[in-house]
């Protein structure tokens, strides 16, 4: 064979690989059915985007250099896709731009030579097709590009149309402020729904969203970086003292064999001392991004607005001087995150360790264990430190490791709907495992608060509670206004350390374990519970505080929690 028959296949095989390397995000894909869809808003809209890019030189190298980026991000696209089924999106982009690079790039772990010899295979490629392409002067047929930008233009039509039409069916609810629409509006654009698993567009959308919600965030923080509680602690103690706010996720009180729950859902906080379970207590929000902020800060119940207008507990410890600290395996950013991560940026230290969110199975909670002790290392002398777990998010099976699939059959590794009435008893079942887990988590939690024998407590509370097809109740997950969805898990551990500073805090912490306490409460209690103290502090909202008067507890849409009606099956409140 002489050699120059020899050049030529080596390029025409060289090409090919490129080719199928560029749409390899797109082939792993491949599906079992809905074929047309995937073809028609998958894979040829890849191959018509790198024709387009392609096309916008006569010469074949200027596209070559353009597509570089594209082809050196496919192997981390592949992994992503292959080990968590989704692709790269503006949560996974916050991630990697919100969290120390080391934190951030844990979801690589172990992976990490291979990319990196994947990365060096694509370049040595991409050079030898390029010198290629310059010296063999690789050009397009005339009269070919134009006939790709015709057809581009026609798509682009197309689309724009189909566009138009879907605003016009789904109307977005306009909000009273630009930030909100950031996040509020919905539903996304047409383009968003059909290319956001279209490798390199689903890149591009990524990009977008990240840099516009960004953008929203830090508008609204800085529409709030001038309020100040005026916070102090006045008598601060000599030892050290940390304190610890854990935001729990879906978790009914009613689980909890704690409050005596016939599953041995937590076996290990059922054993600790110092340990109260406030039964009682209400969220006036089934949503978390609405019910978190409420917690957090001084948010009204009935406040209707997504973003707050001061800062929360994190500002309130900080101004007191404490070292702040959040934790989270939930997401830097999106439609029900961005309320609550706007006050997760208060803190001196933010890590999100979770590259997926809650939409699969990512990482447990348990990856914040290393991180509370990494904090804890720091040996500051005064520190606040939250936790924002995903606890029993559904799906409920993907929430814990294997050794916790305690109660079966839970439909672990199976994809299970949450509407699905017959699938009641794995729902259960799978709940009650992803509450053992949380058990696990809180119980390690305080075991590192212990070893560092300080003045120290950690409170948790969920957000809201959870629908599992309760007796002849046909209603599953949370938001449908039942009792269910704002009966809230809360429990408070305190220390040795503590109970001798505070002893007085700490009895009236355990005599209101039964009362009517809301949410609401918390930011008071929290601040109360440290010595911490503010002008127009309101006392009466401190469960820990001798002056605490149970009020009535209104919810968000206006309804009162202890009076209104019961529908006596799905316990949906009316007034
Ligand atoms: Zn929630």
């Amino acid at each position: 064979m002489n050699q120059s028959l020899v050049h030529s296949l080596l390029r025409a095989v060289g090409l090919v690989v490129f080719g199928l390397l560029l749409l390899s995000p797109v082939l792993v894909q491949w599906p079992a059915q809905d074929l047309v869809p995937y073809l028609q808003w998958k894979l040829i809209a890849a191959v018509w985007f790198y024709m387009l890019v392609l096309s916008l030189f006569r010469s074949f190298w200027p596209g070559l250099l353009l597509l570089l980026p594209a082809a050196l991000l496919v192997p981390q696209e592949v992994f992503y896709l292959l080990t968590y089924q989704k692709s790269t999106d503006a949560h996974a982009l916050a991630i990697v731009a919100e969290t120390d690079l080391n934190e951030a790039l844990g979801y690589l772990t172990g992976i990490g030579l291979f990319l990196a010899l994947a990365v060096v295979a694509i370049v040595l490629l991409w050079w030898y097709l390029l010198c290629s392409a310059w010296q063999g002067r690789w050009q397009w047929e005339k009269g070919l590009r134009p006939v790709i930008w015709l057809i581009c233009i026609g798509v682009v039509a197309s689309l724009s149309w189909n566009e138009w039409q879907y605003q016009q069916i789904n109307k977005a609810k306009q909000r009273s402020n630009p930030e909100e629409n950031v996040f509020v509006q919905r539903p996304l654009p047409y383009s968003y729904e059909k290319f956001h698993a279209t490798y390199p567009l689903n890149m591009l959308i990524a990009v977008n969203e990240f840099v516009k919600q960004k953008q929203a965030v830090a508008d609204i923080a800085e529409s709030t970086a001038l309020f100040k509680f005026s916070a102090l602690q006045t008598d601060a103690p000599a030892q050290r003292q940390i304190y610890v706010l854990v935001i729990g996720e879906t978790l009914r009180p009613d689980r909890l064999q704690l409050n005596g729950y016939n599953r041995a859902t937590t076996p290990r906080l059922s054993g600790t001392k110092n340990l109260i379970s406030y039964t009682n207590m209400v969220s006036p929000w089934a949503w978390t991004r609405m019910s978190v902020p409420v917690i957090l800060s001084r948010k009204s119940a009935t406040d209707q607005r997504y973003f707050p207008t001061e800062t929360s507990v994190v500002a309130a410890f900080k101004e007191a001087g404490f070292s702040t600290a959040w934790l989270s395996t939930q997401s830097p950013l999106g439609v029900h995150d961005s309320s609550i991560a706007l006050h997760a940026s208060e803190a001196d230290q933010v890590q999100y360790l979770n590259p997926v969110g809650y939409k699969k199975e990512g990482f447990y909670d348990d990856i914040l264990l290393p991180a509370f002790e990494r904090v804890l290392q720091q040996n500051q002398q005064k520190q606040l430190i939250v936790v924002h777990t995903l606890g029993s998010h559904f799906s409920y099976a993907d929430r814990y490791p294997p050794a916790f699939d305690l109660f079966t059959p839970s439909g672990k590794g199976q994809s299970i709907s949450m509407h699905d009435r017959s699938s009641s008893l794995l729902l259960n079942n799978a709940y009650d495992n992803s509450v053992a887990y949380t058990d696990f988590i809180l119980f390690n939690l305080i075991k590192q608060l212990e070893q560092t024998d300080s003045i120290s407590s950690l409170f948790y509370v969920s957000d809201h509670g959870e629908n599992i097809f309760d007796g002849q109740c046909n209603k599953s997950g949370h938001g449908h206004n039942t009792e269910r969805d704002y009966r809230v898990a809360a429990l408070l551990w305190i220390s040795e350390l503590y109970n001798l500073q505070y002893p007085q805090k700490k009895s009236y912490a355990e005599q209101r374990r039964e009362q009517p306490l809301m949410t609401s409460n918390v930011f008071h209690s929290l601040l109360d519970l440290a010595g911490i103290e503010y002008p127009d502090q309101k006392l009466t909202k401190s469960w820990v505080s001798p002056q605490w008067r149970p009020s009535s507890r209104i919810l968000q849409q206006g309804l009162d929690f202890d009076l209104a009606k019961r529908d006596p099956v799905s316990a949906e409140l009316t007034p």
